[in-house]
């Protein structure tokens, strides 16, 4: 089950700040892009995205964009930003992560992974052993079945994570 439930959920990707990932000894993000960061309609990052994503770069985070969209989607988006890119990533296997890390320097002890799905980012992210999953809700699903079965298995494990919050919460208070 907790392999299952993201370490924290974030409204929106620009919720996650540089202090709250220093805090917990990050210094690397493998972000998905789809429904993460855009939409599928959006070719090309927006503004709240590129702002994220310089507030990051300022505070000595690096961003991977880690899709399991095609290469040219991936390409095409991270054009204009000079954040590396891995397409086809194949989640939740890990592959692709872990070379993407051991390009870039990194340790999965320094790394949060992050997306909107559980059975692709949080799996990957555990698969991986990264130090942090993170979760945010997808900002324009598919409306397709597949998407809706696969967002329907994800419901008892969001229940779950909110019930662990509320415990997190009133150990804080007491
Ligand atoms: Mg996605």
């Amino acid at each position: 089950m907790a392999f299952s439930i993201p370490d924290y959920f974030f409204d929106s990707f620009d919720r996650i700040t540089p202090a709250f990932l220093t805090e917990h000894g990050i210094r690397c993000i493998l972000c998905d892009i789809d429904n993460t960061l855009v939409t599928y309609d959006d070719a090309e990052p927006t503004e709240a995205v590129r702002n994220w994503l310089n507030t990051m770069r300022e505070n000595r985070i690096t961003v991977i964009f880690l899709s399991n969209n095609n290469g040219d989607r991936a390409r095409i988006f991270a054009n204009s930003l000079p954040n590396p890119y891995y397409a086809p990533a194949s989640k939740p296997l890990t592959k692709t992560a872990k070379r993407a890390l051991s390009e870039h320097g990194f340790t999965k002890n320094e790394t949060a992974v992050l997306g909107d799905q559980i059975f692709t980012d949080v799996w990957a992210g555990n698969f991986l052993g990264a130090a942090l999953t993170l979760l945010v809700p997808p900002i324009k699903d598919k409306t397709n079945l597949f998407f809706r079965t696969k967002r329907l298995l994800e419901k008892p494990f969001l229940r779950c994570y909110r019930r662990r919050e509320k415990k997190r919460q009133t150990r804080e208070e007491v």
